[in-house]
């Protein structure tokens, strides 16, 4: 379980402040799919940074089951990021000059206890196109090779964020609901920051945000006690 209580992010850029996060309070609950909303500028960026550690905070903290995540050095940082956190950006960040199966091993390769790549390529529909290299794939294929890659190495968490902007709307779908398939089947939890109000039904929790704050939260019991 994730817990933000009082947690403030203000940016200062020369004499210029922005209260980019104001007093979040906030539970993510193990195995949960959340979904964050909100306009450009609202803070869903600020928000997942923080949680995952990529910026800190102005004031508050966040725990992680027993850990203190803003009571962790920089250092403590990176390590808990890199045994615990996925992540997925809009730009798939594949490398170019390494094919699919070999994409998906970087994330195994970061860990002793790796999902089966093989497993995972099935998941995400590129069996076939495992000895391919990323300008062979469209970019849906793309990102659900990147999809495969956070998963590969077991994180308890993996961070979305604008996981289809770059995309269609039939590949937004499929990687959603991908992502959606995912949670379920490997009990990870998964956080997407998206502009796509379709995904709301998906989701165990929807957050909505504007100027800084959550304005909303939305839980959808049944499908968490479906579990
Ligand atoms: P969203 O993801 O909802 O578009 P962001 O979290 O990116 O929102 O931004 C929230 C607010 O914080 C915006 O006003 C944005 O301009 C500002 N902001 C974000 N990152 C920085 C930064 N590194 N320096 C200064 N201001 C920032
Ligand atoms: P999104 O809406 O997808 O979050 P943004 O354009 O708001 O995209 O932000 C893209 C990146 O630029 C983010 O990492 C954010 O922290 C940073 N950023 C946003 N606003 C500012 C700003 N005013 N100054 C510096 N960096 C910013």
């Amino acid at each position: 379980m994730i817990e933000l209580r009082n947690v403030s992010k203000i940016y200062k850029t020369g004499d210029v402040e922005t209260a980019a996060l104001k007093d979040i309070d906030l539970t993510i609950r193990d195995g949960a799919f959340v979904v964050i909303l909100g306009p450009s500028g609202s803070g869903k960026s600020t928000l997942l940074n923080v949680i995952s550690g990529l910026d800190t905070v102005t004031s508050g903290k966040i725990t992680f089951g027993d850990t203190v995540l803003t009571d962790l050095s920089v250092d403590q940082m990176t390590a808990f990021r890199r045994d615990h956190l996925g992540f997925i950006f809009q730009q798939y960040n594949l490398l170019q000059n390494l094919t699919v199966y070999e994409n998906v091993q970087i994330g195994s390769d970061l860990t002793k206890d790796p999902l089966p790549i093989d497993e995972l390529l099935e998941q995400v529909g590129l069996t076939a196109a495992r000895d391919k290299y990323p300008y062979q794939l469209s970019g849906g294929e793309q990102q659900r090779v990147s999809v495969a890659r956070s998963l590969a190495k077991n994180p308890a968490i993996i961070f979305c964020d604008e996981p289809t902007g770059s995309l269609d709307e039939e590949n937004s779908k499929r990687v959603l609901e991908l992502l959606e398939r995912l949670n379920k089947t490997y009990q990870k939890t998964v956080v997407v920051i998206t502009h796509n109000n379709g995904i709301s039904e998906m989701a165990d929790d929807v957050i909505k945000m504007n100027s800084g704050r959550i304005v909303e939260v939305t839980h959808h019991e049944t499908r968490v006690a479906a579990r």
